[in-house]
């Protein structure tokens, strides 16, 4: 006898991890409304809506900026595959896991990869890239942001001048970063940009911004040889995405629904004032995290408000810990990445997680848990220390 499974019911969890994050009840309201054709009229005015926010969240003017189908890898493909040809020298700095897959993926392009690296948790000065850019002469330099697996902060403006004095180009994964930190696509002149949409955007994952400069796109459509990706192939995505609409494939349709009205809360609550909160929220973490001793990877002036990379205490067991802050509390934290797993714990405040109620519960959570698992520290100062920070800023 066959059975039917249960129907999809799953647990309310708070998505306090390196993403997916929680999303936003408009956002899941949006994803329910009803499935359009990806060529009706309704979508291709929802379409140019959402290029128009793009380029307000990635502020810029690029006229090439759409969302790719699939996840921040999707995009990350994307930039990668069609900016690069079999034989071109890139430059990537590696710091982390996902500088690690920007080199991979320039590989598989057929690149002359130089990777430039820094250890996990540092940035890269613009010095850095000084003897790469002089020896390998690249066409592309490819950098991380918002370093998810060790929640270091990039800066990106210096790095920029330098890259182009040199004459290349520079691409830049914004995956975490975009909704939680600054992106400055233009003012940073930044040739082509990746993010996603389960990050800082309070949507689930599925679709991934995109933007490219005019420098970029001449490139790309000058190309010597094809794009080995048809799916990701931006010379054909432009036909649907720009004035002629030439269908490439089927859009997903309530993904750009829920994306749509993602962009739409980031800019009702203000670009500058959604990186405020993040930078609070952070902040308040912080104390209540430096109240249990508890320290973090990244070093302070490079910290990520978003994604609070921090040692696991010592004689507290990783996954333990995690899952029962899973079970008992509905709170999900990340553990950490290659050379970081069973060190490092990967918490985030991303988007609509963002909040001093996560703040709270979190701490209040891992206060009861390390009592438990005897873990020795002064009780509720993080709770207190979190408070302070609220009430300094008014709040
Ligand atoms: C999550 C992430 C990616 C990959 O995105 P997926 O949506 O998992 O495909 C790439 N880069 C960074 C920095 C990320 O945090």
């Amino acid at each position: 006898m066959s059975s039917i499974p249960a129907g999809v019911n799953p647990p309310l969890r708070i998505l306090m991890g390196p993403g997916p994050s929680d999303v936003h009840p408009r956002v899941l309201a949006a994803l329910a409304r009803p499935t359009v054709g990806h060529l009706d009229p309704y979508y291709l005015q929802l379409m140019d809506q959402m290029q128009g926010m793009l380029r307000q969240v990635f502020r810029t003017q690029n006229e090439l900026t759409f969302a790719v189908s699939g996840t921040g890898s999707a995009g990350q493909e994307a930039t990668v595959m069609n900016l690069v040809e079999p034989g071109d020298a890139v430059v990537v700095g590696v710091n982390g896991v996902f500088g690690g897959r920007l080199a991979e993926m320039a590989r598989r392009a057929g690149a002359e990869v130089t990777c430039v690296k820094r250890p996990w948790g540092e940035v890269f000065a613009a010095d850095d890239f000084k003897d790469a850019l002089a020896s390998a002469q690249p066409k592309v330099v490819a950098l991380v942001l918002a370093e998810t697996s060790t929640g270091a902060w990039q800066p990106i403006e210096e790095i920029s001048q330098l890259v182009h004095d040199a004459g290349a180009m520079l691409l830049v994964d914004a995956v975490t970063a975009l909704g939680g930190i600054p992106v400055e696509v233009d003012r940073w002149n930044i040739d082509a940009v990746y993010a996603g949409t389960q990050k800082c955007l309070s949507c689930p994952p599925g679709l991934a911004p995109v933007s490219f400069s005019a420098r970029a796109v001449k490139t790309i459509m000058n190309r010597k040889t094809k794009v080995h990706s048809w799916y990701l192939d931006v010379s054909l995505l432009a036909s649907y995405w720009g004035e002629d609409r030439v269908y490439h494939h089927t859009a997903p349709i309530n993904m750009t629904y829920a994306l749509h009205e993602a962009l739409r809360l980031v800019l009702e609550e203000g670009l500058d004032e959604c990186f405020a909160r993040h930078k609070l929220h952070h902040e308040a973490l912080a104390a209540g995290l430096d109240a249990l001793n508890i320290p973090y990877t990244a070093e302070p002036e490079c910290r990520l408000p978003q994604l609070n990379a921090v040692r696991v205490p010592d004689g507290i067991h990783d996954a333990r810990l995690r899952r029962r802050l899973l079970e008992e509390f509905g709170i999900e934290i990340g553990g950490g990445l290659g050379d970081f797993q069973g060190k490092v714990w990967r918490i985030g405040l991303m988007g609509h997680a963002a909040r001093s109620k996560n703040v709270l519960l979190l701490l209040g959570a891992l206060e009861q848990l390390l009592a438990e698992e005897g873990y020795l520290f002064d009780h509720g100062a993080s709770i207190a220390a979190a408070n302070q920070r609220w009430s300094q800023a008014g709040q």
